[in-house]
């Protein structure tokens, strides 16, 4: 059965020794109330990673995240970080494709594409966001925007690689505006994106792969999102800077 995991996005907020702060909490609240088999994944900036991963040493069910990497394996692109650096620290995960790095730093499907190989190469699992725009949704263009950045972004892998991806989908009009996309829409895109990948991929592979929800997620709408059959977990961003909500989001799934 997939896996269920709930992944912090802190985006660029806290300060180092704010970032342990509330990563100490996130881990205790784990340890004492995390009944279940999900897994919580802090995707912090590259400054916190290194400490935060010596943190959660011990505690099986915290992962820790980066939220972007360079492309290339290394090289004169001053200020950049690259996945063998990330994985050098210990971390799992790296978020790939938030639409924050696509409307702010001009990241295309092409690009992502070739950072997913990357971060793959270097045996981190890309936690791959897709989602459309207001405008998108609006004009009925969402399916085949959705389809487009699959196919485009990670539907060259082959079934190996696939199977370390996690998507999320995160339609652009619910990130950090307070409205949340309705459970119901939510499982439309969701269902339509596991077909997707069963057309590309085979039933199976479909099966197992974690598909998150993101966009103004909280402790009040996730026990109705993650209830839905292809809601498998939240990419959390205002809400994963509190450690008492994002347990009780992580909770969901005890
Ligand atoms: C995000 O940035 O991935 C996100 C979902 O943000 P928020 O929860 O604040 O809408």
């Amino acid at each position: 059965m997939r896996k269920k995991i709930v992944a912090g996005n802190w985006k660029m907020n806290l300060d180092y020794n704010e970032g342990l702060g509330l990563f100490s909490e996130i881990i205790n609240m784990v340890k004492d109330e995390v009944t279940g088999t999900q897994e919580a994944v802090v995707c912090s900036p590259f400054i916190h990673l290194h400490s935060l991963v010596q943190m959660a040493k011990g505690y099986n069910k915290v992962a820790v995240g980066a939220q972007n990497a360079h492309q290339a394996e290394s090289g004169a692109y001053t200020g950049e970080i690259s996945a063998k650096m990330v994985k050098s620290v210990g971390a799992a995960y790296v978020i790939l494709g938030h639409s924050e790095r696509r409307q702010y730093f001009g990241e295309t499907n092409e690009l992502l594409a070739k950072k997913t190989d990357t971060v793959l190469a270097h045996d981190l699992r890309p936690i791959f966001c897709i989602g459309e725009t207001l405008q998108e949704r609006e004009s009925n263009q969402y399916f085949d925007v959705i389809k487009t950045q699959l196919v485009e972004g990670v539907f060259h892998l082959d079934e190996a690689q696939f199977a370390q991806v996690v998507l999320a989908y995160e339609p652009v009009w619910a990130i950090g505006t307070g409205v949340t996309a309705s459970s119901a829409q939510a499982q439309e895109i969701h269902a339509f994106i596991r077909i997707e990948i069963a057309a590309k991929y085979g039933q199976e592979i479909a099966n197992n792969t974690t598909i998150l929800y993101g966009g103004s997620c909280n402790p009040k709408n996730a026990p109705e999102l993650f209830a839905q059959p292809d809601i498998d977990g939240g990419l959390i961003g205002g809400a994963s800077l509190k450690s008492r909500d994002f347990i009780d989001i992580v909770k969901v799934f005890n």
